[in-house]
């Protein structure tokens, strides 16, 4: 029987009810669902060499030859049972030593012939070589073999199911696919260079042998590197056109709603320039006009604004907010913590001091009867302004007439929570930031469904903090350093990757280590906020650290976001090795935001690698953001960034945001220009990638 990519997997040969059972436990229905399923990486069990030819021990190599010799015996000594076996390939033989692995006795017969990979070890009677414990296969005239004398798929465990036997199956469908069309061939772009659907399914599992022509097979031993290949590249393209198409639609469905437009009345103009404290920067007037023109079209705005650390994100917001509450719309700012929530609730209430508009706050911790009254001012409309944290999205809030949603540190949340919030009002404006500096181009083709202004420009008067990485012997001159700067009017925040003490992990804890902080700090004052740290103490430490009574404080990553104390001027982060390079430069970001020179030192614990003291030495180096994510993107992927699982998809199988940056251009630009004379099912129908079929998502 010839297969489809759509025929149920128990119509391939060899799998069996069981195996049929094991692959819809892990979730695979169809052929294509097996063939989507990839190869982690790849071994070269090609060349067979000649016996004659080994002379190296502890090289892996591949032999091809008969089995002269099969025998079994107990080692007593050892309790190991022994299997010794004997090939020969005509130049020569050599003896094999499996243990424990009595099925190999009974499989292996004298007189097969075989393939044979595994380790060259000196032999245990002193003399010649041996191989120990290799992988096998018994050569079948009619088939090529399939776990060795070739470039070997490597797969993970499916559920119950070996990757040897993964193999197996991926083999007997690849035998049994008949051709597979491509509808999606025409649509992808010749300068990809990648071949139709079918070969690429086939090549990415079994790739053919390198020839001279063709060259080197090397990207194929290299983890990241062999999803660079065409056939590979040829799949993540299709993955990412999934990715585009949902963004295209959401784009759609958002210019097909009707917002009432803002108008931007001479007074707007005079009450913006009567709260400004300073000058903006030429990105930050860039961004806001950018904001206002979409303010004033007819559908809903949805824009991110991207900025580095401390480039003055949220005079921008605030602004966009006035222009939108001064024509009679409310406003909700959402936040990730109650921490950012209350500083972002007293900045904005300094800010709008001079307007009738200032803000509400809306946060968990709230006494019941407040959180009511905000409620209700919000649901009749005689609250214009909330600043809150997930405290806004909950049901019981209701908003009269939600004219725009601003969402800050946006990586924070999911789609669903941007969802909740939005669907708060009828249809309002977006406005999210974040300050994890991707790449333009990625933010670009990630956030496809948003439009993107950039902040490329600090505030004037900023000196690059400075940077250290220092590992504990370094203590008591960090300790004297800090004592000084917080005695010249500096402040400091110690930062711990942990409020207590874990069995589980060893890095330092507040809890432990604050007395430490005070006793060497007489004379400092020093706190603690944590996020067990309650609400109402919390607020009281923060404002105590603003107003500059507080010397040193002691936080976890609470303080990671947003927060935003001038005259701050040290950071010190225990475990520095603990922390992603984005988020220490978020981190470090809590510093350099005034006058005075600022510091940040990076402290390294004894378990602290080579590797990991090379990455913070790059963050020591540089204070350039995209330089920081793009090494982050390089060592870690884009973690929170994939896409896909945050529009309730199957996550990616084999595209890559990073490496496939290109492929993803393209998939944009096919989709929207798809979008543009409404192509868009066309795509769809045309897609095989577990992300792409199924139901058509709807967002919202
Ligand atoms: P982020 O983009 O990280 O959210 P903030 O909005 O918190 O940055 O701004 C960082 C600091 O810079 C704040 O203290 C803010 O008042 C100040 N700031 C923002 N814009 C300007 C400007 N144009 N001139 C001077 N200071 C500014
Ligand atoms: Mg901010």
């Amino acid at each position: 029987m010839t297969l489809s990519l759509t025929s149920p997997l128990a119509s391939v040969s060899g799998v069996g009810a069981a195996g049929d059972r094991a692959l819809r436990a892990a979730g695979l229905v169809t052929v294509g669902d097996l063939l989507w399923h990839l190869p982690h990486r790849y071994e070269d069990r090609s060349n067979p060499r000649r016996i004659a030819s080994l002379t190296q021990a502890d090289a892996m190599v591949t032999v091809g030859g008969r089995l002269v010799q099969v025998a079994e015996r107990r080692s007593w000594k050892r309790r190991l049972h022994v299997v010794e076996a004997m090939v020969d390939d005509g130049s020569g033989s050599l003896p094999i030593v499996w243990f424990n692995q009595r099925y190999v006795a009974s499989t292996l017969r004298e007189g097969a012939r075989v393939w044979l990979y595994g380790a060259l070890k000196p032999a245990r009677s002193g003399w010649g070589l041996q191989l120990v414990a290799p992988e096998w296969e018994i050569e079948d005239e009619d088939s090529e073999p399939i776990h060795l004398g070739r470039i070997v798929p490597m797969y993970r465990r499916l559920g119950r199911l070996s990757g040897r036997r993964v193999r197996t199956l991926v083999a007997r469908a690849l035998e049994g696919l008949g051709v597979v069309s491509d509808p999606l061939a025409p649509m992808v772009p010749g300068e990809l260079g990648v071949p139709p659907l079918g070969d690429a399914l086939r090549a990415v599992h079994f790739p053919e042998q390198p020839t001279a022509q063709v060259g080197s097979m090397e990207p194929f031993f290299n983890d990241l590197a062999h999803r660079l290949t065409p056939a590979h590249r040829r799949l993540a393209f299709e993955e990412l056109l999934a990715l585009a198409l949902v963004l295209e639609r959401e784009r759609g469905r958002r210019r097909g709603q009707r917002v009432p437009a803002c108008t931007i009345k001479d007074e707007v103009r005079e009450s913006a320039r009567r709260v400004l404290p300073f000058r903006l920067t030429e990105a930050q007037k860039r961004a806001l006009a950018e904001i206002v023109a979409d303010l004033q079209r007819p559908f809903p705005m949805a824009r991110l604004l991207q900025g580095d650390v401390g480039s003055g994100k949220t005079i921008v917001a605030a602004l966009s907010a006035l222009v939108v509450l001064a024509s009679g719309h409310q406003v909700a700012l959402l936040a990730p913590t109650e921490l950012l929530a209350q500083q972002h609730h007293t900045t904005l209430t300094g800010l709008l001091g001079t307007t009738p508009f200032l803000p509400e706050l809306l946060i968990g911790s709230l006494p019941v009867a407040e959180k009511r009254r905000v409620q209700d001012s919000l649901a009749d409309g005689s609250a214009h302004f909330v600043v809150g944290t997930h405290a806004l999205i909950e049901d019981a809030v209701m908003f009269g007439r939600l004219g725009l949603a601003i969402i800050d540190e946006q990586h924070r949340f999911g789609v669903a929570q941007r969802q909740a919030l939005l669907e708060k009002g009828e249809a309002p404006h977006l406005l999210v930031m974040t300050a994890t500096p991707i790449p333009r181009s990625l933010a670009l083709s990630l956030y496809g469904d948003l439009d993107v202004s950039v902040l490329d420009e600090m505030p004037p008067g900023r000196t690059p903090v400075r940077t250290a990485v220092r590992d504990d012997a370094a203590r008591a001159k960090l300790v004297e350093f800090v004592r000084r700067e917080v005695t010249e009017g500096g402040q400091a925040y110690w930062v711990f990757p942990l409020i207590e003490e874990s069995d589980t992990i060893s890095a330092r804890s507040i809890a432990t280590h604050v007395r430490a902080v005070r006793q060497a700090l007489p004379g400092v004052r020093v706190e603690v906020v944590h996020g067990r740290t309650p609400a109402a103490e919390r607020e009281a430490t923060m404002a105590a650290f603003s107003a500059g009574e507080i010397g040193v404080l002691c936080a976890t990553t609470v303080i990671e976001v947003g927060v935003d104390v001038p005259n701050a001027s040290v950071m010190v982060i225990e475990n520095a090795e603990r922390f992603g390079l984005a988020q220490l430069h978020q981190l470090r970001g809590r510093v350099g935001r005034g006058r005075r020179q600022s510091f940040c030192a990076l402290l390294v614990g004894p378990e602290c690698s080579e590797d990991a003291r090379r990455r913070l030495e790059l963050l020591a180096a540089t204070t350039d953001g995209f330089r920081i994510a793009e090494e982050d993107f390089r060592l870690r992927g884009p973690g929170e960034f994939t896409g896909l699982r945050q529009w309730g998809r199957p996550e990616f199988l084999v595209a890559s945001l990073w490496l496939h940056r290109g492929e993803l251009e393209s998939a944009r630009a096919l989709a929207a220009s798809a979008a543009s004379h409404g192509g868009l099912d066309a795509i769809a129908s045309a897609l095989s990638c577990p992300a792409g079929v199924g139901p058509a998502v709807s967002i919202g």
